[in-house]
């Protein structure tokens, strides 16, 4: 039997889980992309795309004793999420998602606030908790463990929320026009420095405004 919270909740407009890792490095990237379905490349794309041309395919099978599931799809009803996880490793019963990432190791909480919501996925689907999980830096080779706490999951829930009502109401937020601009592969479509000049202009024209006034006005 469906209660009318679970019904509601079924019917909430589904948000990519990559949309939250966007949304949190810049919420214009998010909407060029779910918006507005820009999707550039450049060096750091492409590398990610190679990163996961293994994981992309769906497959499971036994590795050294371990259950290990790539491509697997993801939901939450709860939070209206879907996606996919790259990896997901079975060490016994608990699930162990793994976030392949192009580059070196490195601390972005973005890319933290991706695996926590894969997590809570599979938390849903299984009805298992999922206390852990890893990003894995292809260049360093290396794993970043992730410890699913409390404020991380509240994240993603707040965030989830953010998204939904960005992409609900079709609006493009300001260019941060700062050093993330550099790494992102959408700069080209973005023209962060030309949007924050408009800004500008239109900052001194309501000021030049004010100021005639004032000299007319004699105050
Ligand atoms: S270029 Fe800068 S402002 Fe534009 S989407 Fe990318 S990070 Fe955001």
């Amino acid at each position: 039997m469906k209660l009318k919270d679970d019904v509601n909740r079924e019917d909430l407009e589904p948000v990519m889980i990559s949309a939250l890792e966007h949304y949190s490095y810049c919420p214009r990237q998010c909407a060029l992309i779910h918006l507005e379905q820009i999707f550039d490349e450049n060096i750091y794309t492409l590398r990610g795309n190679i990163a996961h041309e293994r994981v992309d395919q769906a497959t499971s099978r036994n590795e050294d004793d371990i259950q290990v599931e790539r491509g697997l799809p993801l939901w939450s009803h709860r939070l209206g999420l879907t996606g996919r996880a790259d990896v997901v490793e079975f060490p016994g019963n608990v699930p162990y998602p793994v976030e392949y990432k192009q580059g070196k190791r490195r601390d972005w909480e973005y890319e933290a606030i991706q695996l926590c919501a894969q997590a809570l996925c599979l938390e849903e689907m299984l009805g298992i908790a999922v206390p852990q999980g890893a990003i894995y830096y292809c260049s360093s080779r290396v794993r970043r463990e992730i410890t699913f706490d409390t404020p991380l999951r509240e994240m993603v829930t707040k965030m989830t929320g953010a998204v939904r009502i960005l992409l609900k109401s079709s609006y493009m937020p300001s260019a941060v026009n700062d050093q993330r601009c550099n790494k992102c592969s959408l700069i080209e479509s973005c023209l962060p420095n030309v949007v924050v000049q408009s800004d500008r202009w239109k900052f001194y024209r309501s000021h030049l405004f004010t100021v005639e006034e004032e000299s007319i006005t004699g105050e």
